[in-house]
């Protein structure tokens, strides 16, 4: 057996459904009862950080689900909504437990960052993580020691960064497992964004998973990723999908009688592609979210300062724009916009 699927199986075995006190860090919730406090990540060279959790574990053993939000700083739509949800759950009423991590990256968040901590790290691309690490790398330890290995589902809650103007949509990572890929698939269906990207590009090696939903199903738990939001914004509209889809997820497990957004008519996203910028410059975009492209239409031009054309980019198929860069500064080869192709079938 190679080692990943030793560790998946490893991971399978330790992902059993909550029974009796249900400890994350310093915070243990007893059957029944809700809990909150802060998992502590050490200071060493560089600062550490204090996450702040609340685990509701149900009078009934079940599954138990990690709701991760804020992995990045400037992604507010999940760090609102974290709270509706927590009010929204009954442990007296719950069969299984449901972990919200409210803010993943705190430094990050007060210190205004988009994409990169003050170690130049992006969270969403340390894990699994290192104790012995630099801040970014600490904090993805931590969180998959004690959320992730703690969980049987997690969903990790993003949405656009501070430049990013997004249209919801969210992430089903194809594994190669069958079980697990169609347990991430019900997941997205029941989160209720009606359009479904479909990753199979992945890391494979629990031990370089790269991304928080990944470690997840490295080790044997379905996850999702969800986008809801963007540009620092917190409206209405993106935060209650954020909240709807979370409780939807809690139904769908089985762990409360919350209402359900499930999305019938899902459109997935067969073919995308991360449009990358082809010069450091004053980007000036020409396309919106949500409007459709087709192969070779213009989605914006980078200028040097004094306004000289650097570059274009061009969309290299027919789709939908999922984000768009919706702010002049771009560094080369960081993303500019997300182009997927739409279809109604969902693979097999
Ligand atoms: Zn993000």
């Amino acid at each position: 057996m190679p080692l990943w699927q030793a560790l998946v199986f490893a991971g399978l075995a330790t992902s059993a459904a909550a029974e009796g006190p249900l400890s994350v860090g310093p915070i243990t919730a007893r059957p029944g009862e809700a809990a909150t406090g802060w998992i502590e990540v050490p200071d060493a060279a560089d600062p550490g950080a204090r996450i702040p959790v609340t685990v509701v574990n149900g009078a009934r053993p079940g599954p138990v689900l990690a709701l991760i939000a804020g992995t990045h700083g400037y992604e507010y739509t999940s760090v609102v909504a974290l709270p509706r949800v927590r009010a929204r759950l009954d442990p007296a009423r719950m069969t299984g437990a449901v972990i919200l991590v409210h803010m993943a990256n705190p430094p990050a968040f007060y210190g205004r960052r988009i994409y990169y901590n003050a170690d130049g790290k992006n969270l969403n691309r340390m894990y699994p993580g290192r104790a012995d690490g630099t801040q970014t790398e600490r904090i993805a330890a931590a969180i998959t020691r004690e959320v992730i290995d703690r969980a049987t589902h997690v969903i990790d809650m993003h949405c656009g960064d501070g430049n990013e103007s997004l249209r919801p949509y969210s992430y089903w990572q194809i594994s190669g497992r069958a079980d697990l890929d169609a347990a991430g698939k019900e997941l997205a269906l029941a989160f209720g964004l009606d359009h479904i990207v479909i990753d199979r590009d992945r890391p494979k090696d629990p031990a370089k998973s790269v991304y928080t939903s990944n470690t997840a199903v490295l080790r044997g738990k379905p996850a999702i990723t969800v986008e809801s939001g963007g540009m620092g914004g917190t409206d209405a509209a993106s935060v209650d999908a954020q909240v709807a889809g979370a409780l939807s997820v809690v139904r769908h497990l089985g762990i409360q009688d919350t209402p359900s957004v499930r999305v019938e008519k899902p459109l997935f996203v067969d073919r995308a592609e991360v449009l990358t910028a082809p010069a450091t410059g004053v980007w000036s975009w020409a396309v919106e979210k949500s409007q459709s492209v087709a192969a070779g239409t213009l989605v914006g031009r980078v200028h040097d300062p004094f306004g000289t054309v650097l570059g274009e980019v061009r969309a290299p198929f027919g789709g939908e724009v999922l984000y768009v860069v919706a702010t002049p500064p771009v560094t080369k080869g960081e993303p500019v916009a997300f182009v997927g192709h739409l279809t109604e079938q969902a693979p097999q």
